[in-house]
């Protein structure tokens, strides 16, 4: 313990000469510490001031600083990238920016000039109470500017650097204004105290309880949209990405730990040896502990090192331990005491490194970043050259699928006139198609293109996993998650430009009733608009057929009848509704149907307006209320309360008619005898309760729920074969023993009864990404209205337990209960608001079910 003390101290010494040098050298240029008025690692430093101190650096230097805003958050606070280089650069800074998306074919036109600098890109603090990287980013942008430094001269006289001092500024003011109202006159470092248990939701997550650092390629969050906009302008060669990991844990560089995605290239690999290089240099010379090839990894798509990789640059990681726990100092069990002054020397010193390995080759990374491109464009890698989108489907569904595209700047476009080809991959069906038919207005993607690269990996129907053991989901695909009919093509074929899309024109002559399809969340967005402006809606039951036309079970029918208020401007009303929500509506003279129930059929429904509650607080996963919350506050548009579980007792249960309850550890807590009780005649008077996850798993086996999880025996009698000593544990391998529980999110084919109001408009299949192996045993009352069978397995890891278990088991069910219902949800079909097909899913649990 002491010689570790004394090296930390020794370590002190030797920066503060450093800083010391840096001070006397850099004449004018004001230092974080005499621009904010105290020592950089004394305190944690909000956003806005982290920002004026980049303002005050572009003020005294204006030819070699310029700040480049890009966005505000939900909260109001201001996004901004800062670019420093040197001053010939940064006078043609358009120029490069522009040269390098022309060299790569994200821009028409030839570059200028070759001479072209490699743009290495910083992101700091995307995890907001990892707060210590924002105040490295002050350090590491007076460090660039130290015109008597020989290592930032090097860097400044050969690369562009891009420095992101805070990517979920939300999120970190949530931290650092809590932890601020913790601190007393000095830090206490007992880890009990106060200030290192931060309060439920933390500051991690973004405003709406996102990972924000799991977003980067589906983009559902604002503060990501507006980045990665940013990010698609400039596509640098490089990006580090400045994490933190748990206190005791010391600091991690690349090389990544495996899976590393089978698509990154050997220069990216090798690059990755040479960062671990670059930083060990440093992290030796002072005496520092780290640790690399371990625990992150590079396979899932949406990370900032996995996403920059797909997309030709060098990506990492950077891990300090420390996060929202530690403080400005804390104990920890070896008996050291971690600052935040030495967390903030070696995300700096990790950053210097990092931009050094760039300056030592920068024709290097800027030749070989052009070959990638070159590569994607000319020789794309994977079997399928095209992938090809049945128009048929439901226009919402293909709207989505090309926003997502489009913000990755995937370019796709039209068949332009009915072919064959000879063969195709079926996604739904899993298996290759003969003379596949392409229609004229079919979506065609072309593999020869840029972002080839990324197009593979998000369309790939099983991305191939070299070890098991990786930190997230194992499968993605986008086919999958959006139920659109998609063929992988081995014929290339070159889209032609679509025409531009019109919103659909809604004609509104007088009519008997309007008709709204239920496919997607367009349909649901105009039923939440009619609902706020209390609108009588009804749902049909059954599939019916009327003037020519067949309808599908759940379709939404607008009536005179119940909207008698509103005489002649109801067409209107429901036009305007659908207009914005991009749904099409369907004006019928009649409600005489040709096959199924007329509109006064009981069969047809009346949809009430819900009153949404969902539980949150203390022991939920924020991210599974922040993404129930997220759907219907962002995408709805509709209503929901927010009910902290601690107030579960005395809620007004007359108040509510749906209350959502998402995965939470507490429930034993929240749901004791009484409130279970209350909850219980809640339902038999007519309340609908939406069990997620965890939440359906507490209930299961309760008194009154139907739910129940096999017994193991039931479950297992496979017997042990063959001699017992294969199968005794070896200690090595018991991180890999340990996940044939597993399946870290893997794609499963859904048997669902689309008769049923929960299964209401997946017709065309239902995909669902399994997270959880529980064993949940057919309702014997209920309606059990998605499954699995026997083997539904379609992509991703699901570990040789969890795969036996994952067999004749229910994922969706509804038990009735007096009046009222409770829909059971395995799955969290709203995860990571990426999974397009679960967003309907659940709205039926919320609007269609029960009435
Ligand atoms: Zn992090």
């Amino acid at each position: 313990m002491k010689h570790i003390l004394l090296l930390a101290s020794l370590v002190t010494l030797s920066l503060v000469s450093f800083a010391q040098s840096t001070t006397s050298s850099s004449t004018s240029l004001l230092t974080p510490e005499q621009f904010l008025g105290y020592k950089i690692g004394s305190r944690f430093t909000p956003h806005h001031r982290v920002l004026a101190y980049a303002e005050q650096v572009a003020r005294q230097l204006p030819g070699r600083v310029k700040l480049i805003p890009y966005g505000t958050t939900y909260e109001g606070r201001q996004l901004m990238v800062i670019a420093v280089a040197s001053e010939a650069n940064l006078s043609r800074l358009e120029e490069i920016r522009t040269n390098n998306l022309k060299r790569i074919g994200l821009m028409e036109g030839t570059p200028t000039s070759t001479a072209q600098p490699p743009i290495a890109w910083l992101s700091y603090n995307v995890h907001g109470n990892e707060a210590v990287s924002s105040e490295a980013f002050m350090e590491v942008l007076h460090r660039l500017l130290n015109s008597t430094d020989a290592i930032s001269q090097k860097i400044m006289n050969t690369t562009v650097v891009i420095l992101d001092p805070g990517l979920n500024p939300d999120g970190h003011d949530r931290y650092v204004n809590w932890y601020n109202q913790m601190l007393g006159r000095n830090p206490n470092p007992t880890p009990n105290a106060r200030e290192h248990n931060e309060p439920w939701p933390g500051g991690r997550y973004t405003h709406y309880l996102f990972d924000p650092n799991r977003d980067w390629a589906w983009q559902t969050q604002e503060i990501t949209q507006q980045r990665m906009a940013l990010y698609q302008q400039w596509m640098p060669q490089l990006h580090g990405d400045f994490h933190e990991m748990g206190v005791e844990s010391p600091y991690y560089f690349a090389p990544s730990a495996k899976p590393y995605h089978e698509d990154i290239t050997p220069y990216q690999r090798q690059f990755q040896q040479l960062i671990g290089q670059y930083c060990s240099r440093y992290f030796d010379r002072n005496g520092w502990l780290y640790y690399t090839r371990e625990r992150f990894d590079l396979f899932y798509p949406s990370y900032g090192d996995t996403y920059p990789t797909y997309n030709g640059a060098i990506g990492m990681t950077y891990e300090q331990g420390g996060s929202g726990r530690a403080g400005l100092a804390i104990l920890k069990a070896d008996g050291d005491t971690l600052t935040l002054r030495q967390r903030i020397d070696h995300h700096y010193t990790a950053s210097i490194a990092t931009l050094e390995s760039v300056a030592d080759r920068p024709a290097e990374i800027v030749k070989e970043f052009g070959q990638f491109f070159d590569k994607s464009r000319n020789t794309p890698i994977g079997p399928y050259k095209s992938y090809l989108i049945k128009s048929n489907g439901d226009a919402g569904r293909l709207k989505a699928l090309q926003q997502l595209l489009e913000r990755n700047k995937i370019s796709f476009g039209v068949a332009g006139k009915a072919q064959t080809v000879a063969t195709g991959f079926n996604y739904t069906a899993q298996k290759t198609d003969k003379n596949v038919s392409i229609a004229a207005d079919d979506i065609v993607i072309s593999a020869y293109q840029p972002k080839s690269t990324l197009l593979k990996i998000l369309f790939e129907q099983n991305s191939a996993l070299e070890d098991s053991a990786t930190y997230d989901i194992t499968a993605w695909s986008l086919p999958y998650a959006f139920g659109l009919q998609t063929y992988g093509l081995t014929a290339r074929i070159d889209p032609k430009p679509l025409s531009a899309t019109s919103a659909p024109v809604n004609t509104v002559p007088a009519a008997y009733a309007y008709l709204i399809r239920w496919q997607s969340v367009p349909a649901v967005q105009t039923l939440a608009a009619l609902l706020n402006q209390k609108i009588r809606v009804r749902a049909a039951e059954k599939p019916f057929e009327l003037e020519g036309k067949t309808y599908a079970s759940g379709t939404l029918i607008v009536a005179r009848t119940g909207n008698e208020r509103l005489g002649d401007r109801l067409g209107t009303v429901v036009a305007q509704a659908a207009a914005q929500a991009g749904a099409e509506v369907i004006p019928v003279q009649t409600g005489f149907v040709t096959s199924g129930s007329d509109f006064g059929s009981d069969f047809v429904s009346g949809l009430k307006a819900p009153r949404v509650g969902l539980v949150l607080g203390d022991g939920t996963p924020p991210p599974s209320a922040g993404e129930v919350w997220h759907f219907f506050d962002q995408e709805l548009n509709y209503p929901v309360t927010l009910l902290d579980g601690s107030t579960l007792g005395t809620v007004e249960w007359n108040k509510l008619d749906v209350l959502i309850l998402p995965t939470n550890y507490n429930y034993g807590r929240i749901l004791n005898e009484r409130t279970l009780t209350a909850l219980k005649e809640w339902i038999r008077a007519g309340g609908k309760l939406i069990a997620m996850e965890r939440a359906a798993a507490f209930l299961a086996g309760k008194e009154g729920f139907d739910l129940k999880e096999k017994s193991e025996k039931e479950d297992g009698k496979k017997e042990k074969k063959g001699n017992p000593v294969d199968s005794l544990k070896i200690y090595i391998n018991r991180e890999r023993a340990a996940i044939s529980d597993d399946i870290p999110g893997s794609i499963y084919r859904v048997n669902v009864d689309t008769s049923h109001p929960l299964g209401f408009g997946l017709t065309g299949g239902y995909y669902t990404l399994v997270q959880n192996a529980f064993n949940f045993d057919f309702l014997k009352d209920g309606w059990n209205v998605g499954y699995l069978k026997g083997d539904n397995y379609v992509a991703g890891f699901s570990g040789r337990n969890a795969k036996e278990k994952l067999k004749n088991t229910l994922l969706m069910g509804v038990q009735e209960m007096g009046r009222g219902s409770i829909v059971y949800l395995a799955d969290d079909p709203l995860f990571r608001g990426f999974w397009y097909n679960g967003k309907l899913l659940f709205s039926n649990a919320v609007f269609m079910v029960g009435n």
